[in-house]
C-alpha cells in the first residue's frame, strides 16, 4: 500500500481508537468549534464564566465542593491545562494549589515566568470522587467551557500537563512519553505536551526532561532574552 495512505488509515486508527477509549462509538463530533467560531460568538472569560454557572451538566456537581474554572491571566501567551482539580483546588475553588501545584509554580518559575503571567485550567472542572479519572460523558460536558476559555485568550503556546490533557486536547491515544517534548498544532495553537506535575513528585528522575521541555517553550515564547 502506498506509504502516505498507510499513514492515513494509521492516524484514522488511533483516532478512533481514542474516541472508542472515551466511550464514543458513534461520530456525534463536530469540529472542536476553536475555529469555526465567529468574532461575534467569541466570548470573554468572564462571559464563560457566567454561562458555566452554578453548573450541573454532569454528575460531578453532587460531590464537588467548587466549581475550579481556572485562573490567571485573561490576556496569557501561555494556558497550561491540567487533568482536574485535587483535594486542595475543590477547597479552594483554585487550580494546582497542592502539591503538584506548588511543583508547577516552581517550574515556571526555572523559566522566570510569574505564575500571575499565565493561565492555568483543567480539562474538567469539578474533582471526581477519589481522584479517580474523569469519565466520557463528563469530559463531553465540561470540555466546550475549556474550548470556550482558550477562543478567550488565544494563547500562543498550551502546555498539555499530563497524558490526559494531552490526549484529550490532541485526540489520540499515544503514549505521554511519546508526545512529550513535540509541537503539535490546535487550530492554529501551539500545544506541547510534557509530564504532569504529580507525576513528576512521584518519579523525580524524570524532572530532567521537563526542563528539556520547558527550555524550548520558553525559547518558543521568546522568554529567552527577556530580563525580569
Ligand atoms: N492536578 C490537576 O491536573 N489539576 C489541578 O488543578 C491539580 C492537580
Amino acid at each position: 500500500m502506498d506509504q502516505k495512505i498507510y499513514e492515513i488509515i494509521k492516524d484514522l486508527k488511533t483516532y478512533l481508537d481514542y474516541l472508542k477509549g472515551l466511550g464514543i462509538v458513534t461520530f456525534p463530533l463536530s469540529e472542536s468549534g476553536l475555529q469555526t467560531m465567529t468574532r461575534s460568538e467569541i466570548l470573554t472569560l468572564g462571559d464563560v464564566q457566567k454561562e458555566l454557572g452554578d453548573c450541573k451538566r454532569c454528575k460531578l456537581h453532587r460531590t464537588r465542593r467548587t466549581i475550579v474554572f481556572g485562573e490567571g491571566n485573561e490576556k496569557a501567551t501561555l494556558m497550561l491545562i491540567g487533568e482536574g482539580p485535587g483535594y486542595d483546588e475543590d477547597v479552594q475553588g483554585r487550580p494546582f494549589v497542592g502539591k503538584a501545584g506548588q511543583l508547577l509554580t516552581k517550574i515556571l518559575q526555572s523559566i522566570n515566568l510569574p505564575r500571575e503571567e499565565v493561565y492555568i485550567a483543567n480539562i474538567i472542572k469539578c474533582r471526581p470522587p477519589q481522584n479517580r479519572n474523569p469519565e466520557p460523558e463528563e469530559i463531553q460536558s465540561c470540555y466546550p467551557f475549556l474550548q470556550k476559555q482558550i477562543q478567550a485568550i488565544r494563547p500562543k503556546i498550551i502546555c498539555a500537563l499530563g497524558t490526559f490533557s494531552a490526549q484529550t486536547l490532541l485526540k489520540t491515544g499515544t503514549k505521554i512519553t511519546a508526545l512529550r517534548g513535540k509541537l503539535y498544532d490546535l487550530e492554529g495553537i501551539k500545544v506541547i505536551p510534557t509530564y504532569h506535575p504529580a507525576f513528576l513528585l512521584r518519579n523525580p528522575e524524570r524532572k530532567r526532561e521537563v526542563w528539556e521541555d520547558m527550555k524550548k517553550m520558553a525559547e518558543w515564547l521568546g522568554l529567552n532574552n527577556r530580563s525580569i
